[in-house]
């Protein structure tokens, strides 16, 4: 176990096995976020978690390591006192896992937030974009780009204080001095990167000549406040490549009745030239944007201590989070994220059961431990049947009726040699780097097919065995290990832990 406290050689080192890990916050392409609690202090945190392995794979270190960087330079505690921003408050990794420990956003995101309120009322975006621009400037100050501001990457504390986040895709350019464009930066090689960001939000000259700098944070400020007060991105289109070129020829309209002043603000932001931008002259901050009319009632330096408003929506239904989270979260909860835990908190028991060497002599679990299936098939579930498995006396004749039923769609039941499914899905499968969609039918037999539902061509079998294990790696993603192959599979839906419940109900049934 290796750690690193943030900037504080005082602080005692810490790992995983301080904190209690509860729910799942929320997943990433290649984290998990939990929500945890240090066990000495009782504080709450998020924990993102990025598994090694996976983000090898995916090439992702240098991803990683950036987001990491800027975290740690936007938590020093000497060079910023600026509460817009998840912080940092350790990095410690294990053999399998990188840990960080940043600031608990309680509100969710603004994305989440503005689609519940539908627009922002003008008071309520005024405020926002304060704070945005609050943070953007003390970014910019300490020579982070951000490159991927969008409503999702805005999270909301306690208070509904925005807490900018995913710096994944960030820059830091060399500094002092503070310089208006990047491009006349010393990065070198580095400035002409790729793609970076998300469609709605990017701006012209890193499609162009895939050059960033501060300024194309400043018109993802303007594309933030339009979404605000309009409810969408001013830029939308079908699809990526028609939303680039709406963007390069500036095309977008402001709806009857936007407010005036925001409208003028918002101008001065989507300008195609990023030096014509407005603030992208100025040093030392953006006081041209602070000076702005529609700013004109905001003190910049008392943001903080302010109540956010409330979208007129929403006022009546929106209460504050409380900090702390209900206590039961971390009840009979171990420290650390051994498998055991992990298996867990993702709503499964199978790590809690003996390795595969001892199965064979371990008693029968209860059923009803493993029998709690929300299956995604279109089978309709019998009546009488315990868990997705375990028929009653009556067996054989429950298992000829639901077959039954099953012949009554056909297009399946023939590529299955007419077996009984227990559970259907489509699922991603990937191979290299490749992913292709395939209907997955697990069966009696036990067998576990997949077909190319395009074709209606059965592609392959899973091959089902006493050493088959589903490994769950988040809603979204599992692993089949077989003897001879790992299967990496995505369900979109969201299902991929009753998959594994559901392919480990089937083989221990067959093989325990
Ligand atoms: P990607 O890394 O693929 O761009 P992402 O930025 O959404 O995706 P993460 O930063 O790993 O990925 O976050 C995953 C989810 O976890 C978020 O969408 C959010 O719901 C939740 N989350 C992340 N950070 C926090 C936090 N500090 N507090 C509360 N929830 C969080």
């Amino acid at each position: 176990m290796d750690s690193e406290a943030n900037n504080q050689s005082t602080v005692p080192k810490k790992g995983p096995n301080d904190f209690i890990f509860g729910r799942v916050l929320g997943d990433g392409s290649f984290s998990t976020v939990y929500l945890a609690k240090d066990i000495q202090t009782g504080k709450e945190f998020a924990i993102k978690v990025c598994e090694k392995r996976h983000i090898m794979r995916e090439k992702k270190q240098q991803y990683v390591k950036r987001e990491k960087e800027v975290l740690m330079l936007l938590s020093d505690k000497v060079k910023t006192s600026a509460p817009f921003f998840v912080r940092l408050y350790c990095t410690f990794h294990d053999h399998s896992s990188l840990y960080f420990v940043l600031t608990r956003a309680t509100n969710g995101d603004l994305l989440t937030y503005l689609q519940k309120a539908e627009k922002f009322d003008e008071e309520v975006a005024q405020f926002y974009t304060a704070e945005l621009v609050h943070a953007v400037e003390h970014m910019h100050l300490l020579g982070v780009v951000h490159r991927d501001l969008k409503p999702e990457n805005i999270l909301l504390d306690t208070h509904r204080h925005i807490l900018i986040t995913d710096f994944g895709s960030a820059k830091i350019i060399p500094q002092p001095p503070f310089l208006p464009d990047a491009d006349n930066s010393s990065e070198g090689t580095a400035r002409r990167s790729s793609f970076v960001g998300t469609a709605q939000y990017v701006s012209p000259e890193i499609l162009t000549d895939k050059r960033s700098s501060p300024a194309s944070d400043l018109w993802a400020i303007g594309c933030v406040l339009y979404q605000m007060l309009e409810g969408n991105p001013p830029f939308q289109a079908r699809s990526e490549y028609a939303i680039f070129q709406k963007i390069l020829k500036l095309e977008f309209e402001y709806p009857a009745l936007f407010p005036s002043v925001a409208q003028d603000f918002i101008s001065k932001l989507l300008v195609i030239d990023s030096k014509e931008r407005l603030g992208a002259q100025d040093f030392g901050g953006y006081p041209s944007i602070k000076q702005h009319r529609f700013f004109q009632s905001i003190d910049f330096e008392t943001l903080y201590l302010k109540t956010p408003p409330c979208p007129s929506k929403c006022r009546d239904t929106v209460d504050l989070v409380s900090e702390a989270s209900d206590p039961s979260e971390f009840l009979n909860a171990e420290p650390g994220l051994s498998g055991q835990q992990l298996s867990k908190l993702l709503g499964l028991h199978l790590n809690d059961e003996p390795s595969d060497a001892s199965r064979k002599s371990a008693p029968e679990p209860s059923r009803e431990t493993s029998s709690s299936i929300s299956s995604t098939t279109s089978v309709p579930p019998p009546p009488a049947k315990k868990g997705l498995i375990h028929f009653p006396e009556n067996e054989q004749q429950l298992q000829a009726r639901l077959l039954q039923q099953q012949k009554t769609q056909p297009q399946w039941h023939n590529l299955v040699d007419k077996k009984l499914i227990l559970k259907q899905g489509l699922i991603d499968k990937r191979k290299g780097l490749f992913s292709r969609r395939r209907m997955f039918l697990l069966t009696l037999g036990p067998n576990l097919y997949y077909v190319d539902p395009s074709n209606m061509v059965l592609k392959g079998q899973v091959p089902f065995g006493l050493t088959l294990k589903a490994e769950p790696k988040n809603f979204k993603n599992f692993h089949i290990h077989t003897p001879g192959r790992t299967y990496y599979l995505e369900d979109s839906e969201g299902f991929a832990l009753e998959w594994c419940k559901a392919l480990e109900e089937v083989r221990k049934h067959y093989y325990d």
